[in-house]
Formats: structure tokens, C-alpha cells, sequence
């Protein structure tokens, strides 16, 4: 029998925030089959919480950031929560003064979570993402992804931002990086549509949160899409289209909290732009 393509699914930090928004997260997931691959951003901001994980980790803030799993796994029930919280620091005295590894706990733990929550198969974005000294994708990467992923029929989920550098050690991508993250994973399993889920209705005009007037675009050119994020268009880093670029898999952005709007399409197939 053929195999569909899956669909893989990036929830960014917004989505991530809190219990509530995790729930919406899995209801997200549970609407389509197809939603076979999930890659996930540690918890970031929102109206409960003015500060990202991520933040918290790099500025050593362990109390809070346990709280905060803590907090968020007895609401939703995740039994493994102490257990996962012990493991993910496990190799503390090992790794104590890398910054990357610190920080890369967050998507870690996210991960771990909403495996355990949705009943997926974890795989550790250490296993699969090789990263260059200068912080560009190692090629290396695709074929493990496809290795690990191809026979595979089940939900797995991903940590995003991190890999493993060309020495073994922890490795992040710059900030807003589990974008990046997405679009490997998307590139290497052929993926139906690589949707990266947020907090705003698609991509827009403007930045909303400064400019009232701001629309959401209905689609939008990938050349254009890579100019608005790296003149600041938070909403996909400008480095997660590379992967995606001219494989025909579109990119869709959509807002985890409004599912009735449909969200922009970055067509990321130049021949169809011409
Ligand atoms: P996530 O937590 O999903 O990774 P981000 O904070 O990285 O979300 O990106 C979404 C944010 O990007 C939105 O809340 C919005 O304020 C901001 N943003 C900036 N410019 C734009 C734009 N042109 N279109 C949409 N959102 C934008
Ligand atoms: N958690 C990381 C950050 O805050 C990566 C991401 O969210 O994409 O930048
Ligand atoms: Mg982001």
C-alpha cells in the first residue's frame, strides 16, 4: 500500500505557553491524521507568562523553569513530569558551561511532554540535526532524519533549535530557530505541507502588535517571505525557507487559537512563482 506524505507540524512557543494552550495544541493534532510529524518550541510568552523558557534557562533561572513544568504537567496530567525534569539535567555537571546545551533543555523537556501527552514516539532532535561549527545545516542531517523517520508510521515528536555540532556537542540555532528545526524535518520526509503554527492569523502586512492597519496575506512569494523576516517579520525565522526552497512542499502558518482562519501559504516553489 502507498504511503500518504505526512503532514509535519510546528508549534511554536506561543503554543507551547501553558497548560490551556497545549490542550489546543493536541486538539490541533488529533483533527488530522496526517499530522504525523510534530515539531515543538519550548513554552514561551503569553498573557499569564512574560517571560520564555528559553529566557529563563540562559539566565540560570532553574527554580522558575521547573515551577513552571511542574506547574503545567499537573494540569495536564503528565505522570513523567519529576522524572523528566531529573533526566534533562542529568548531564548538568558534564555540560555545565555550555550555553547552547542549557538552553536546548526547554525544547527538550516540551518535547519529552507532549510525547508522553499525545502517546508519540519521542526522538531527540540529537539523534537527528548535525549542525556546522558557523551554524549552518550539516547535510549529514537529512539522511539520519529519513532514517529514522522513514518506517516509522506512528506520531513522533521532535525537539526543535538544537542538534548535535561536528564535535558531539550541543548545538542551537539562533533564537526563533525551532523554525529551522521544521524544515529540515519537512524536507527530508518529502512532507505534504509544513505547517508552523503560531499566535497570529498567517503572516501579515505588518507586525500586529505595532500596527493596527496590519492584514494577514492570504499567500505569499518565498523570495518575499525571506525579505520580510530578515528586515524583522518575527513570525518565520528567515532562515527556515532555505530547506523547504524548491522542493514543492508549501509552508503554511497558522494560528494555533483561531482555526477558522486558513492562514498564509509561502510558495516556496520558484517555477510556480514565474
Ligand atoms: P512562535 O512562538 O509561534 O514561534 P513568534 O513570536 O516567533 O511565534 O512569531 C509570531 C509573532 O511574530 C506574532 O505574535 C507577531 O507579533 C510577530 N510578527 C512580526 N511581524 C509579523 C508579520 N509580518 N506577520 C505576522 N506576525 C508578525
Ligand atoms: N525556544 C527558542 C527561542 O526562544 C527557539 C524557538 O522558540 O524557536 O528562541
Ligand atoms: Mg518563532
Amino acid at each position: 500500500m502507498k504511503k500518504c506524505k505526512p503532514i509535519v507540524a510546528k508549534f511554536g512557543g506561543s503554543s507551547m505557553a501553558d497548560a490551556e494552550s497545549v490542550r489546543q495544541v493536541i486538539e490541533i493534532i488529533k483533527l488530522n491524521p496526517d499530522r504525523r510529524i510534530i515539531v515543538v518550541s519550548a513554552p514561551g510568552k503569553n498573557s499569564n507568562y512574560p517571560e520564555k523558557i528559553t529566557d529563563q534557562l540562559l539566565s540560570g533561572n532553574w527554580a522558575e523553569v521547573e515551577n513552571r513544568f511542574l506547574k503545567e504537567g499537573q494540569e495536564l496530567g503528565w505522570r513523567n513530569v519529576n522524572a523528566c525534569l531529573k533526566q534533562a539535567f542529568l548531564d548538568f555537571s558534564y555540560y555545565f558551561d555550555s550555553s547552547d546545551w542549557r538552553a536546548s533543555r526547554g525544547e527538550w523537556l516540551s518535547a519529552k511532554m507532549l510525547a508522553d501527552l499525545i502517546g508519540a514516539k519521542f526522538i531527540d532532535a540529537a539523534d537527528l540535526i548535525r549542525i556546522n561549527l558557523d551554524g549552518s545545516v550539516n547535510e549529514a542531517s537529512y539522511e539520519l532524519i529519513r532514517q529514522a523517520v522513514d518506517n516509522f508510521n506512528g506520531k513522533i515528536v521532535i525537539p526543535g533549535f538544537y542538534g548535535l555540532d561536528t564535535n558531539g556537542k550541543i548545538k542551537t540555532f539562533p533564537r526563533g530557530g525551532s523554525d529551522i528545526t521544521g524544515a529540515i524535518i519537512a524536507r527530508s520526509v518529502n512532507a505534504k505541507v509544513y505547517e508552523n503554527w503560531t499566535d497570529v492569523d498567517g503572516v501579515m502586512t505588518h507586525d500586529p502588535r505595532f500596527h493596527r492597519e496590519a492584514r494577514t496575506l492570504e499567500k505569499i512569494l518565498v523570495d518575499h517571505m525571506i525579505k520580510m523576516a530578515r528586515d524583522g517579520a518575527q513570525v518565520l525565522h528567515p532562515d527556515s525557507l532555505t530547506p523547504v526552497m524548491n522542493t514543492g512542499i508549501p509552508v503554511v502558518v497558522r494560528n494555533t487559537f483561531n482555526l477558522g482562519s486558513r492562514g498564509t501559504v509561502v510558495i516556496t516553489d520558484q517555477k510556480v512563482q514565474n
